[in-house]
């Protein structure tokens, strides 16, 4: 995976160093679970930006993943879990990228009683439910989408 992502604290005199994550799906997942995430030692909320590999460089305001995760048995009798996120991201260059926010569906399925977690490489594939239900809670938020 190739887009990048960082904390940064608003206060640009700040000294502090952000936290080590585990990886982009611990971070989203603490994200939509936790609206006083991520903190810096300051007491400041951090904000954080995504870079993608395609150019579009923004801010990430919200997070969400369903309510109820899909779950399954698969080959092997594994548990597969499947975390479609929205992601709401401002983009840094309005002229560039226009005014309105963009909506990314990164995906993961977490797989077994390891945990692997599988990042998906291509589009996904909602049941519809689950994106209705992902945008009610972006509505909540006081989306208009
Ligand atoms: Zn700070």
């Amino acid at each position: 995976m190739s887009t990048e992502w960082f904390f940064k604290c608003p206060d640009k005199l700040c000294k502090e160093y952000p936290p080590p994550i585990a990886g982009m799906f611990d971070m989203l997942k603490e994200k939509a679970e936790n609206s006083d995430f991520p903190k810096c030692n300051c007491s400041r909320l951090y904000d954080i930006f995504i870079n993608f590999e395609f150019g579009l460089y923004g801010k990430l305001l919200h997070c969400f993943y369903p309510s109820t995760i899909p779950n399954w048995r698969g080959r092997y009798n594994q548990k597969w879990e499947y975390y479609p996120f929205l992601v709401i991201v401002d983009p840094d260059d309005k002229e560039l990228w226009s005014k309105n926010y963009y909506l990314w569906f990164p995906y993961w399925h977490v797989v077994g009683t390891k945990k692997l977690k599988k990042y998906g490489q291509w589009a996904q594939c909602l049941d519809t439910d689950v994106f209705v239900d992902l945008l009610r809670q972006a509505r909540e938020k006081g989306y208009k989408l």
